[in-house]
């Protein structure tokens, strides 16, 4: 037919919505005041607090669950679970308040939710082990310090005009300048699944580990559930969100116009209408994963400035590594010894025995095929080389979390491309958060929405 992909996609999508949309088929009509788009960490905390503000809401999921990057996996074998996405939350009143109000308990990681066990330093190109010490990371507190200058960019995106120079330069740069190589290793393994850490702009590096983080390493205060099953609290937002959560649910088409919003979807419902005043938009804000929206100009040549990385997580069986041994990927050879990627993050033991948690990153997106391979190529590369004998006995779960970390060129943030991406919140009746608005951790997206939820919610 000589079509593109994107041509046959806008084609399906169109035929998908065409009865919806010429009333063929008489869909049922929700009215809500808020729509929300994508039932994560920020649309399900959102959904939430609406609802606390006297708002009706509806939201309209693509999975069977909420919780997006929060997953957790239940060994069936053994019925312990394992978080395999958002592991820590920041000790903040906002997230106190949340876990609290669905009597979800909260422990410290510092406590013995980490998991424990020892770490052994292997360089997953060749297998071989690296001599490695982590250098204790002396220079933390100077770097709070330093990035106490750039105020909240941890939250929000507000940054100064002109922008910094230190911003859109080289995080590598910065650590440079200001001796704090003894902080670039655990900026890197904190901020995991946001790539190249010391070629990004350090808009990015700051932004991941900002101010909240670095507080709460310096106070060894990060939380997790005290079940080790983050997912609770979705569980429970799903219960109390009730008919008002629309699981594997596809928005076939949005329309913002003056009156307000018309969002049509397809799930296990059927077709359905959602007429709200206002949309609010938690996916990630790639033009392509918009393509339900009528996005207009700015719109479109704001979020098709995005580029994103890339992130997987899965949980592998393996047999020949000694009880309680994690492997972390450390390079021979590199700034900061800091692995290069695409590649493995971490080989982490889990609570049960024979289960590890394997992580994955990659600067740009991958076939997942060529990810599953490369896991076990890395730990084969283990047992050639003598390191262990350890043995590769399968995925017993294996997650894409991709997109993830979108980001742009240092040009485009010197040029203002973040006041103009927050200057489309409140634009055709649409709102806009998730972490390409925060940053990729829950707590700084609840608290984000706190400052958001007044006009959403007006
Ligand atoms: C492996 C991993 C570990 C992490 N660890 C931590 C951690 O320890 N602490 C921390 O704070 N953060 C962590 N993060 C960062 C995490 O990204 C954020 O905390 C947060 O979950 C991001 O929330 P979000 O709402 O932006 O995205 P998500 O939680 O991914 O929510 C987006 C939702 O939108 C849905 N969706 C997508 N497209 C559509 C569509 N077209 N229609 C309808 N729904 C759609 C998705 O299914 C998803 O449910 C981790 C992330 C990953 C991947």
């Amino acid at each position: 037919m000589g079509l593109t992909r994107k041509q046959m996609l806008s084609v399906m999508g169109a035929a998908a919505a065409a009865p919806l949309l010429s009333g063929a088929s008489k869909p049922r009509v929700i009215r809500r005041d808020v729509c929300v788009l994508g039932g994560g960490s920020a649309g399900t905390y959102a959904a939430v607090r609406l609802g606390d503000l006297g708002r009706s809401v509806v939201v309209v999921e693509a999975l069977d669950r909420l919780g997006g990057h929060t997953e957790t996996y239940h060994d069936p074998a053994t019925g312990s679970t394992i978080d395999i996405g958002v592991v820590v939350f920041e000790d903040e009143p906002v997230v106190r308040d949340y876990f609290g109000r669905f009597d979800v308990g909260l422990a410290r990681i510092a406590d013995g939710g980490g998991g424990g066990g020892t770490t052994a330093y292997v360089d997953f190109r060749t297998g071989r082990p690296v001599d490695y010490t982590p250098a204790p990371p002396v220079a933390l507190p100077a770097y709070f310090q330093e990035i106490s200058r750039f105020g909240p960019i941890d939250t929000f995106f507000d940054l100064p005009d002109p922008v910094p120079a230190e911003l859109v330069a080289p995080f590598a740069d910065f650590v440079a300048k200001h001796d704090f190589g003894s902080v670039a290793p655990l900026v890197f393994n904190y901020g995991q699944g946001i790539g190249d850490v010391l070629g990004l702009p350090a808009l990015y590096a700051i932004n991941t580990f900002g101010l909240g983080v670095t507080r709460n390493i310096l106070n060894g205060s990060f939380l997790t559930t005290a079940a080790r099953d983050n997912s609770l609290i979705y569980e429970r937002a799903t219960a109390k969100l009730g008919e008002d959560v629309l699981l594997s649910t596809r928005a076939l088409r949005i329309e913002r116009s003056r009156s307000g919003v018309r969002v049509w979807v397809t799930g296990p419902g059927g077709p359905q209408v959602i007429e709200a005043k206002k949309l609010l938009v938690t996916i990630p804000p790639l033009v392509r994963t918009l393509g339900a929206v009528d996005l207009d100009s700015t719109e479109r040549s704001v979020f098709g400035t995005f580029v994103s990385g890339a992130y997987y997580t899965s949980v592998v069986r393996l047999s020949g590594l000694p009880a309680g041994v994690g492997l972390d990927n450390v390079a021979a050879g590199t700034p900061y010894q800091l692995p290069p990627l695409p590649g493995i993050y971490s080989v982490a033991p889990t609570a049960v025995p024979g289960l590890y948690n394997v992580k994955y990153g990659s600067p740009s997106p991958l076939p997942d095929a060529v990810v599953r391979r490369e896991i076990r190529a890395g730990i084969e590369r283990v047992a050639r080389s003598g390191t262990y004998p350890v043995r590769f006995e399968g995925f017993a779960v294996y997650k894409s979390h991709t997109p993830f970390e979108l980001h742009v060129g240092p040009r485009d943030i010197a040029g203002g491309f973040y006041r103009r991406l927050n200057a489309l919140q409140g634009r055709n009746h649409t709102y806009w958060s998730g972490a390409a608005w925060h940053s990729h951790n829950s707590t700084r997206i609840w608290t984000g929405l706190e400052r958001l939820l007044p006009s959403i919610g007006a």
